[in-house]
């Protein structure tokens, strides 16, 4: 007999199997998510916002129609988190931030209505950096996450609240966006599998956006084979998106399950990993690579000199789109208002000032005046045009590299999860975070963080990330699904079996 604590432990295409089978009901499913949601988010904090009556209510309806005979999809009845930059309608959508507090949309996100019509009951709305900007969710409004390896730590960012959920078992699923690594590095603290797919793979309608020429959705899971299940079900042509690419989605499911790298070319990134990686971290980086290696796959070293100006680029062009998107938070039509203190009658422009001074935290109102900066008559050149000619620079670099590999190697992040507290006051610190996976963003490649292992010194996981040219997103997961068997095979089981249980209450 299953019990509760065991399913929420069930990959999500052992919990789909078990659904079609009857042997589960959706409902018991959702429920035993809740439960568990119930015993340990006071902890972890992954959630903004539960959705229970909604979830339970979806579960439901998967229910009566598998007993009426109906063709469900193979993900129907298997809950899914959200994070909370995706428009939910009747469902609270903060973006992490006071400037949206109390604000219901009145629209599903694209990728949303995808998962409803899946039949997949969604769980919740995901903490996150506010607007998504940071690696770590303490710049949130409500509070940080945490790594659910140790409470004390971050579960990375800006979508911590994604990384832990699915660390935690409280949900098998959740989605991401990733515009500079957002959902590769929450996944490398956390010993997760997430993917950024290629720009323009996944509806972004709906998506609050932070930088439009960067941002993309994309899935969170413990399995590479889960994360392509939900890949497909999100990915695909929206005509509602002008950046959705008119092509099916790559056969990702079909990869994760095929998994031979035989033949295959592996290109190391020779500007990623090096100096500034935590050893651990590269051990783990090195080891990975052999169990490859050991599968079949060549390696060979690329070399592509731009991606030392790719966080210097990335942190000029992401202000400056961003500066221009958080301009619509006018307190007008929606969103927090306040009146300036000790004005009778204020102004339109008064009350805008006093609002966002009052609703935006101190990492959006540093990157708003960066951006503002960047693009201001004078400096436009010098800066944000600057930084469009590193960009270019660096899809080159991608280029050249895939003429030679398949697919491009690195460590994720250059270090296991920091303490909470330990880089708020050094947005420096916090930015380097993100050395790795900024090139792909830059680029509009696919990327995906697996679990590598532990590093020595301190135990926590570390994460691989493998890159493949636009549109290849499968390459991803053949390599993904190959590296997690081989590392299943020596821990004898998935690495978050390692990780500490967490009191329940
Ligand atoms: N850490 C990056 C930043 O703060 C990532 C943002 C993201 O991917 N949403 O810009």
């Amino acid at each position: 007999m299953t019990t509760t604590r065991d399913l929420t432990r069930l990959s999500a295409a052992e919990m789909a199997s078990l659904l079609s089978t009857r042997e589960v009901s959706a409902v018991e499913l959702t429920q035993a998510h809740l439960d568990r949601t119930a015993a340990v988010d006071g902890a972890v904090h992954s959630y903004l916002h539960v959705d229970q009556v909604g979830a339970l209510a979806q579960a439901e309806a998967v229910d009566r129609a598998r007993a009426a005979g109906e063709d469900l999809h193979v993900l129907a009845g298997v809950p899914v988190a959200v994070k909370d930059v995706m428009t939910t309608r009747g469902l609270p959508t903060t973006c992490g931030s006071r400037v949206l507090e109390g604000w219901i949309p009145p629209y599903d996100a694209t990728l949303v209505t995808k998962l409803r019509e899946a039949g997949m009951p969604i769980l919740g709305k995901t903490n996150m950096d506010e607007f998504a900007m940071g690696s770590s969710t303490e710049h949130s409004a409500y509070g940080p996450s945490h790594n659910p390896w140790d409470l004390e730590r971050i579960p990375g960012g800006s979508g911590g609240g994604s990384s832990s959920v699915v660390a935690s078992f409280q949900a098998p699923l959740a989605i991401g966006t990733d515009t500079g690594g957002s959902i590769r590095q929450p996944a490398a603290v956390t010993g997760t599998v997430g993917t950024k797919p290629t720009y323009g793979g996944v509806s972004r309608y709906g998506l609050v956006a932070l930088a439009s020429s960067l941002d993309q959705a994309g899935p969170c899971a413990r399995t590479v084979l889960d994360t392509a299940l939900l890949h497909a079900v999100i990915g695909g042509h929206d005509p509602r998106d002008s950046t959705s690419i008119d092509a099916p989605v790559p056969p990702v499911v079909e990869a994760a399950r095929r998994a031979d790298v035989s033949g295959m070319t592996l290109g190391i990134v020779k500007q990623l990993g090096g100096e500034g990686y935590q050893p651990g971290v590269r051990a783990r980086f090195d080891e990975a690579v052999q169990l490859l290696v050991d599968r079949g796959a060549k390696v060979v070293e690329v070399d592509c000199p731009s991606f030392d100006y790719a966080l210097a680029a990335y942190y000029l062009i992401l202000p400056s789109e961003a500066s221009s998107n958080l301009a619509k938070f006018d307190a007008m039509r929606y969103g927090l208002r306040v009146g300036p203190s000790g004005v009778d009658a204020p102004s339109a422009e008064q009350v805008m000032a006093a609002s966002r001074e009052a609703g935006f935290g101190d990492e959006v109102k540093r990157r708003i005046i960066l951006g503002t900066y960047a693009l201001s008559s004078g400096y436009y050149d010098a800066y944000y045009g600057q930084a469009q000619k590193v960009r270019r620079l660096i899809a080159d670099d991608f280029a050249k590299a895939y003429e030679t590999a398949d697919v491009l190697l690195s460590p994720t992040a250059p270090t296991t999860a920091f303490k909470i507290g330990e880089k708020l006051d050094d947005p420096l610190a916090m930015y380097l975070n993100d050395v790795a996976t900024i090139p792909a963003n830059l680029a509009g490649v696919p990327g995906m963080s697996v679990p590598s292992g532990l590093a020595d010194e301190d135990g926590l996981p570390t994460g691989l990330q493998i890159l493949a040219p636009a549109t290849a997103d499968e390459r991803l997961y053949t390599v993904g699904a190959a590296l997690e068997s081989a590392l299943h095979e020596r821990w004898g089981g998935p690495l978050l079996a390692k990780a500490p249980e967490l009191k329940e209450s």
